[in-house]
């Protein structure tokens, strides 16, 4: 993996489209993401001599995340960085001299500069995020979803479970700002979680899930697209709800001494009463019957565990 530049490739095609920004690396310990992108833009760039009939609308940007965090291997230096984006707080690293930034505030002033720099440039009328992470435990990947439509419809066609309401327990996520809200034309973001950390199968989950998003977002066309990505992902996914909401997220204080118990595994079935994890308050228990989700077995996180329901939609 390369962590030299924040750019990992760019590819426009010849029709004007939407605007899409994956990120890789968000987390510094997520490698599979950064990874996903280098194998892409090579792929995209031979794509026209194999297939004559290839026709791209848009622009594909795949852009490293926490670069410092990237080298030195760990999810963050100071702080998380897919907790800071928060437009006050982008005001505030705009504005602040550099000394006063932290490792965090330079990446995201970097990102932020970098991202508003391909905006003015490009002009789109859409943009679209797809934010590339991994999680410590295994057992299954899933997409994260904000309320609005366009979000879910990229999520459900990623042919991963949806994660509803994951982003009320949280905030400062890339999700929360890459909204309409934030920018006076559509925005829309995704977060697609791949699979565990080092589990090389996530590299191709996440190759597949930029690919199904290009697809949806309508950058290429469907026939272009060779099926084995969506059936890679439906044979991952064939046992898990299609989209679930969030019922309760444990966030982890200073001081806690968190520990989660072992052997969870991301939708694993848990019961009322079943032994989650300890801190220095006692024994952590389930108060409901439900599927857990993201039990951390790193040091680093503010998340202990998230707690989800299966829907309809
Ligand atoms: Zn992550």
């Amino acid at each position: 993996m390369n962590t030299d530049n924040r750019i990992i490739g760019t590819y426009t095609g010849e029709s004007k489209g939407p605007l899409l920004l994956v990120f890789g690396g968000m987390h510094g310990n997520e490698p599979a993401g950064v990874k996903a992108l280098e194998t892409l833009f090579p792929l995209l760039e031979k794509e026209p001599e194999d297939n004559p009939d290839f026709v791209f609308k848009g622009r594909i940007i795949g852009i490293r995340g926490n670069l410092k965090a990237l080298n030195a291997r760990k999810r963050f230096i100071k702080k998380d960085l897919n907790r800071q984006w928060i437009p006050e707080n982008i005001q505030r690293v705009k504005s602040s001299p550099l000394a006063l930034l932290d490792a965090e505030d330079q990446e995201l002033l970097e990102l932020i500069t970098l991202i508003e720099n391909e905006i003015t440039e490009y002009q789109p009328q859409k943009l679209i995020v797809l934010d590339l992470h991994t999680t410590t435990a295994h057992g299954g990947i899933f997409s994260v979803v904000t309320d609005e439509r366009d979000s879910l419809d990229i999520g459900v066609e990623l042919h991963a479970p949806v994660v509803r309401g994951l982003l009320s327990g949280i905030q400062g996520t890339t999700l929360h700002y890459f909204c309409g809200d934030n920018f006076d034309f559509p925005v829309t973001s995704v977060c697609f979680e791949s699979g565990q950390h080092d589990d090389p199968q996530s590299v191709e989950n996440a190759i597949a899930g930029i690919i199904n998003c290009m697809r949806t977002i309508g950058c290429v066309q469907a026939d272009h697209v060779e099926n084995k990505h969506d059936k890679r992902l439906q044979e991952y996914s064939e046992n898990l709800p299609k989209v679930t909401q969030l019922l309760y997220c444990h966030p982890i204080r200073e001081g806690d001494n968190f520990k989660m118990h072992p052997g969870y595994k991301n939708f694993q079935r848990i019961s009322k009463g079943d032994l989650l994890a300890s801190d220095k308050n006692g024994k952590i228990f389930s108060e409901q019957d439900c599927l857990i989700l993201m039990p951390l077995y790193q040091a680093q996180g503010d998340d202990g565990f998230f707690l989800i329901r299966s829907i309809e939609i």
